[in-house]
């Protein structure tokens, strides 16, 4: 298995060179990524003794008669949406032309697409982080793992289930090593949020992190000055604060914990405020 990610990593890093130097896209031979998805098969010498001449045979012939077909990395992201169709017909077939899509070097290291979740219908709120992590990866749902537990906090404090908010990323793909994805690959995945955007149409939208930000808005301003401040994306009011990620890795308890909490919380309240909601009532502790 380790043998196999290292293969990966390094094509995707030669890619990534390519892409960097100027190339577009790069025609990969199916043979050399046929169920690249799903390695089952680590050793020759296993598959040779597990299969049986009868198996060979059929396997041989399957392969001749119709090669599996290869993702080839590159190209322009181009969603297609059905203006007859529903909003929920819209998202899923955009989650399927998301699944196949392999127009940037995010695709061979991945192990699920991650399209993005929730409430379809006109939401109060859709967060936006960067990109999936390991956890999302493997279930294909986006914040999911510890960053996720703590967006789930923030979004029951504002009085919502994680169902009536849309979260999405704005990769759909994890970038190995959970890296930041680079601008060229947020750019060239951009297509998919913008289209899923116009469809779900939030009432706001909060954006997670330097990152998320930068991309939606386009801007070079970090996320320290963005922060808590109202600005708009396609007429749609916009809040950028932290990411659930960066506030837990402060740990419970300190000063600074406190510190970038209430800030992100100051940043949910002007939300809640300006869809005219305020926050659930806290629970007094016992004996108060
Ligand atoms: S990250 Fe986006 S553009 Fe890149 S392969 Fe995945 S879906 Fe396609």
């Amino acid at each position: 298995m380790s043998e196999w990610t290292d293969i990966i990593d390094a094509v995707s890093a030669h890619v990534t060179l390519l892409k960097e130097l100027g190339e577009k896209s790069i025609a990969l031979r199916p043979d050399t990524l046929a169920g690249f998805d799903e390695p089952t098969v680590t050793d020759a010498n296993d598959a040779a003794a597990a299969s049986t001449p009868a198996d060979s045979t059929k396997q041989a012939t399957a392969q001749s008669a119709s090669p599996a077909p290869a993702p080839v990395i590159g190209g322009k992201v181009e969603p297609k949406v059905d203006p007859n169709a529903t909003r929920e017909q819209n998202l899923a077939s955009l989650a399927q032309q998301i699944d196949a899509c392999a127009c940037c070097v995010l695709r061979s290291n991945r192990t699920k697409s991650v399209p993005g979740q929730g409430n379809p219908n006109s939401p109060d709120v859709m967060f936006i982080g960067e990109a999936p992590g390991a956890d999302e990866d493997q279930q294909g749902l986006a914040f999911v793992g510890r960053a996720g537990q703590f967006l789930t906090k923030m979004i029951e404090a504002m009085g919502y289930w994680r169902e009536d908010v849309f979260i999405a990323n704005i990769c759909k793909c994890r970038p190995p090593g959970n890296r930041t994805p680079m601008p060229n690959e947020m750019m060239t995945c951009f297509p998919f949020l913008r289209e899923q955007i116009k469809i779900i149409q939030p009432k706001t939208i909060v954006l997670l992190g330097n990152v998320a930000a930068k991309a939606l808005l386009d801007t070079q301003t970090g996320i320290t000055r963005l922060q808590g401040q109202w600005t708009s994306y396609e007429g749609i009011p916009v809040m950028p604060t932290y990411h659930p990620s960066y506030v837990i890795r402060f740990g419970e308890g300190t000063d600074d914990s406190y510190q970038v909490k209430r800030k992100v919380w100051h940043a949910l309240l002007a939300v809640l405020e300006r869809l005219g909601k305020k926050p659930p009532a806290r629970k007094k502790k016992e004996g108060n």
